[in-house]
């Protein structure tokens, strides 16, 4: 018997991963770190890779599924995604289970809800997950806010959001006119600003913790995001910890419950 966590493996633009284990079950939200790296970080929390149910992928981008086929195929896990997703992720020799952006299915005690969410891929979503009585709602690259988004992560234990740039770092910062001009498009990333406005949305009650993820390197700070969503937070009358992911490394375990 083991507590439910959630462990961040890694987060950014250089890879995204997140391990998500129950009682009876693992699954891997993303894998955009090679699979010897993914192997590594799953080992850190304790997890076996060959303990992992599945692998969820949210999109195509190579930051989210760079080690899935290596990994699914070396342990014989089944990869999960969106028919646009999987038609252009690489996944020969893998168990390919394909899902619908609207249908609630079960990994083991785990019940996933995928919803779709704005972002510059073929079919990109994001996931809810039900763990016991616990609600975990995990969803990065989001162009924009959406009614849908807003309903779907209401009522969560834990936020798992992305907070990708700080608006007048990236409109000030190195990146050519077209890429800002892209990240920045409601098909884009989501800054500090806007995962402010989604946390101060969507709090309740039963909100335990928000962690921030794919955190830009170059157009972001870990305090500026920290601070720009507690502020929205402090408007919204609740306080709730945040915590932001540093890039490329592991983080957590969140504890469950
Ligand atoms: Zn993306
Ligand atoms: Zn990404």
């Amino acid at each position: 018997m083991h507590e439910s966590f959630v462990a961040v493996l890694s987060s950014g633009s250089c890879g995204n991963s997140t391990l998500v284990s129950s009682r009876e079950s693992a699954l891997l939200i993303d894998a955009g770190i090679s699979c010897r790296e993914l192997e590594r970080r799953l080992e850190t929390f304790g997890a076996e890779p060959s303990r992992v149910d599945a692998v969820l992928l949210t999109h195509e981008h190579t930051d989210h599924n760079r080690g899935a086929r290596r990994f699914c195929r070396v342990h014989g896990v089944p990869m999960y995604g969106t028919s646009g997703t999987l038609a252009l992720t690489p996944h020969e020799g893998t168990e390919a289970v394909e899902i619908s952006a609207r249908e609630v299915f079960s990994i083991g005690d785990i019940t996933v809800r995928p919803f779709p969410v704005k972002h510059l891929a073929a079919e990109p979503v994001a996931f809810s997950l039900k763990i016991d009585d616990a609600k975990v709602s995990i969803a990065s690259d989001l162009g924009c806010l959406t009614d849908r988004v807003v309903r779907e992560m209401s009522e969560s234990n834990l936020l798992m959001i992305e907070a990708n740039h700080d608006v007048h770092l990236l409109e000030n910062g190195n990146y050519p006119d077209f890429l800002k001009k892209a990240i920045l498009s409601n098909h884009g990333h989501l800054s500090n600003e806007n995962a402010g406005n989604l946390c101060a949305r969507v709090v309740c009650d039963r909100l335990d913790e928000i962690i921030l993820l794919h955190l830009s390197r170059d157009n972001n700070r870990s305090d500026l995001a920290r601070d720009t969503v507690n502020t929205r937070l402090v408007e919204a009358a609740a306080k709730v910890r945040v915590t932001p992911t540093e890039y490329g490394s592991h983080n957590g375990p969140f504890r469950l419950g």
